[in-house]
């Protein structure tokens, strides 16, 4: 596996594979890696993907002020080592001066579907995530890019930039990896107490719990709402961000339960926002 810092020599080391015919796969992480992510390289393969291309880069423009960006978990020598093992092709690991030297001023802002839930939280925090998306597609040039459904409004928030800009990719969605009691797999897991830890899966519970009702015919999305939050909350330590039920494609109350629906949530566990979804397929 090749790792890179700066720009100009991943383009180089992608070029020069390009030559040979291959089909560029991309992987965008922020690192300490886990299964999920590992998850996404093998996505990005069985898509069609011969040469696999991963970024480990922590974002600062997605982080709010008050956020978790110092305190980002790190570990590049164990994250290298495990992408080696997976097959992947390059790692590329910029300096945050790279991605944002000094001067620089432009910003992708995408509109209506990254306003709602994490985007009312977290203002400004897909603005960061389509301004760096966009500047590795731009680097890397891959002929498709693998996302974790886990993000569920990251995923729309981009598809929407990729169609509004006509940029030239494909994107693959991974489903969310679990641990064996249901809890998402994150790096940011490892913030969490043994006691936290234990509570944690009281998010997927609640998320399971409304799938039940929307697949028993319940369309009452206040009703589902109520019932994913009650749940939530006989938790003790685990308080309620949000529990909504949601267009996938909008992230609006749904118009119509004939299609697809989303059920995501966001819990805080002591310091530790943890987020999660489940969609309920119509077909
Ligand atoms: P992150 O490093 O958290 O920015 O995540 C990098 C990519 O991995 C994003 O596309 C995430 O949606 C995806 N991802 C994170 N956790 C999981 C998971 N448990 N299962 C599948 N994909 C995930």
């Amino acid at each position: 596996m090749l790792v890179r810092h700066a720009i100009d020599p991943t383009r180089e080391a992608i070029a020069a594979a390009r030559a040979h015919g291959v089909k560029i796969g991309f992987v965008p992480t922020m690192g300490f890696l886990h299964e999920g992510h590992l998850a996404l390289v093998d996505e990005a393969r069985a898509a069609g993907a011969t040469y696999v291309v991963v970024s480990i880069f922590v974002n600062p423009k997605q982080f709010g002020p008050n956020e978790d960006f110092t305190r980002y978990p790190r570990d590049e020598e164990r994250d290298a080592a495990l992408l080696d093992a997976r097959g992947v092709d390059l790692l590329f690991l910029p300096p945050v001066d790279v991605m944002y030297p000094p001067g620089s001023q432009t910003t992708v802002s995408v509109g209506a579907v990254a306003r709602p839930l994490e985007g009312e939280r977290r203002p400004g925090h897909f603005d960061g995530v389509a301004t760096v998306v966009l500047k590795l597609f731009n680097i890397v040039q891959p002929d498709l890019a693998v996302f974790g459904r886990k993000d569920a409004q990251q995923c729309a928030v981009i598809e929407r930039m990729v169609r509004d800009l006509d940029v030239p990719v494909r994107l693959v969605f991974g489903e969310t990896v679990r641990e064996q009691d249901g809890l998402a797999k994150s790096s940011r897991n490892s913030y969490l107490s043994a006691e936290e830890r234990a509570l944690a899966p009281v998010l997927h519970r609640a998320l399971r719990a409304g799938e039940e009702a929307v697949t028993h015919g319940v369309h009452d999305v206040a009703g589902i709402e109520h019932l994913m939050r009650k749940m939530a909350e006989e938790s003790k330590g685990v308080e309620v961000d949000y529990l909504a039920v949601v267009d996938p494609e909008t992230f609006l109350s749904p118009a119509d339960f004939r299609r697809d629906i989303l059920l995501v949530g966001a819990v805080k566990i002591g310091r530790t926002r943890l987020i999660d979804n489940i969609r309920v397929t119509s077909r």
